[in-house]
């Protein structure tokens, strides 16, 4: 099958993540949520206005039902590798994945066990470390073995120093940080309220010393 053309402008690209599946039984102790759709649009186009999607290797950690993923192969990815840990969630994104005919793999396994050769760009929505502290940590450390080029995030707010810190020290350096709106439909027991608002920024980071 022949790939779809890319999105002629941003809210089509977010029609279409919308149709992509969030998780039809979340767990809550992986954080299972799927990015809300204007948000994985945010980041995908932050990264391509920055030259890291288009003709770049893309690497999603923790890729759930495949919406980054898929998102940045839409927007041209030259391939995209996902690595998530959930066999139910990695179907549900193989099954589109077929049938849009995308350069996207999806691959079972945890993050911190990634290996094979650096990519461009790293895409990723990771647990939040809401449920278990310090859940996010491996994320951000494959992120940093693996990315030559830069890497693109969500993070709570308040992980803001542990981010700019790890950044530094890993011989990268901060191009943005901007919260952004991120609102979700109820989706575990526990939260009280139909929808749920939390502090969330949007992360770019290259690799490499400041200029
Ligand atoms: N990127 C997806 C999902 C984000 S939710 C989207 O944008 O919609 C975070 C995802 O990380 C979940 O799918 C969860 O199953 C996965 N995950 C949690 N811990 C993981 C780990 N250690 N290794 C790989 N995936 C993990």
């Amino acid at each position: 099958m022949t790939a779809p053309a890319p999105p002629r402008r941003r809210s089509e690209l977010v029609r279409r993540l919308e149709r992509i599946p969030p998780f039809p039984r979340p767990r809550p102790e992986l954080e299972q949520v799927a990015t809300p759709a204007a948000a994985a649009a945010e980041l995908l186009y932050e990264a391509l206005g920055r030259g890291d999607i288009e003709d770049r290797s893309v690497l999603d950690l923790g890729s759930g039902t495949g919406r980054l993923a898929i998102g940045a192969a839409w927007l041209g990815a030259r391939s995209v590798r996902a690595i998530e840990v959930d066999p139910a969630a990695v179907s549900i994104a193989r099954a589109t994945t077929r049938t849009l005919g995308l350069p996207v793999e999806f691959e079972e396994g945890a993050v911190a066990d990634v290996a094979g050769t650096a990519v461009d760009t790293v895409v990723m929505n990771p647990p939040f470390g809401a449920q278990r502290r310090g859940a996010d940590r491996p994320f951000w450390d494959a992120a940093f073995r693996r990315a030559r080029g830069a890497i693109y995030a969500f993070a709570l707010s308040d992980s803001r120093t542990f981010i700019a810190h790890r950044a530094v020290e890993r011989g990268a350096h901060v191009e943005s940080n901007r919260p952004i709106a991120w609102e979700l439909p109820r989706i575990f027991p526990h939260h009280r309220r139909t929808t749920v608002r939390l502090a969330v920024d949007l992360w770019a980071i290259r690799i490499g010393p400041p200029p």
